[in-house]
């Protein structure tokens, strides 16, 4: 997606330990023109799935994933990471390394919020390893839910969750595809930059 990699070339600045930091747009300050842009972009590449809710995770998955159930017009249903005393009713958890904090976390949703035949499209802002995406596709299968398939917002091709998710059989749509983040410069896979 060109305005997403401009959008990156301009804001994103890179950190150690290949880490991209998006906060101007994405993880801190939402520039929610483009995540508009976004959720219609997922929307045009899942068109031939049948969605019935938009499946995120708590906190940066957020604005994307509301932005494509609007398109959409289904719901959203955000995974927890920290149990509160509002979270009483019955949950289904997993358990996600987290690769910026360095910690396993684990996330939960609430039972009553997946129905029969529920048929989740799962949207995250980064795909790093997979563990994220590995811990939601856990919870949709607690669930005897289906996954229709995985949004990401920027994916680093250079690291395994891609490849893991492929394995899988899973439909991964990812709307910036990062190669390399060597010499503090983003290089975008091949094709994209097309
Ligand atoms: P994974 O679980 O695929 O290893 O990593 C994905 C999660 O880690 C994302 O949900 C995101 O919050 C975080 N993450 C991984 N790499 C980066 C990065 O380069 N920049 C930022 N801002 N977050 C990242």
């Amino acid at each position: 997606m060109k305005l997403l990699q401009e959008k990156i070339k301009q804001e994103g600045r890179v950190l150690k330990g290949n880490v991209l930091k998006v906060d101007a747009f994405l993880n801190h300050q939402v520039d929610v023109f483009l995540m508009q842009q976004i959720g219609k972009e997922f929307v045009k590449r899942f068109s031939t799935e049948q969605i019935t809710k938009v499946l995120t995770l708590e906190s940066s998955g957020i604005a994307p994933a509301a932005m494509v159930a609007l398109e959409l017009g289904v719901p959203l249903l955000v995974a927890r990471k920290c149990k509160s005393l509002t979270l009483t009713d019955e949950l289904v958890t997993a358990e996600v390394y987290s690769f910026t904090k360095q910690e396993t976390n684990q996330i939960m949703i609430s039972k009553q919020f997946v129905a029969k035949d529920e048929r989740f499209l799962i949207i995250d802002d980064f795909l790093a390893n997979g563990e994220a995406a590995k811990g939601l596709l856990d919870l949709v299968e607690k669930c005897s839910a289906t996954a229709v398939g995985i949004g990401i917002v920027i994916e680093k091709s250079f690291q395994n969750g891609r490849k893991w998710l492929n394995e899988q059989g899973i439909h991964v749509e990812s709307l910036a595809r990062i190669a390399s983040l060597n010499n503090n410069t983003v290089t975008f896979v091949v094709e994209e930059m097309k």
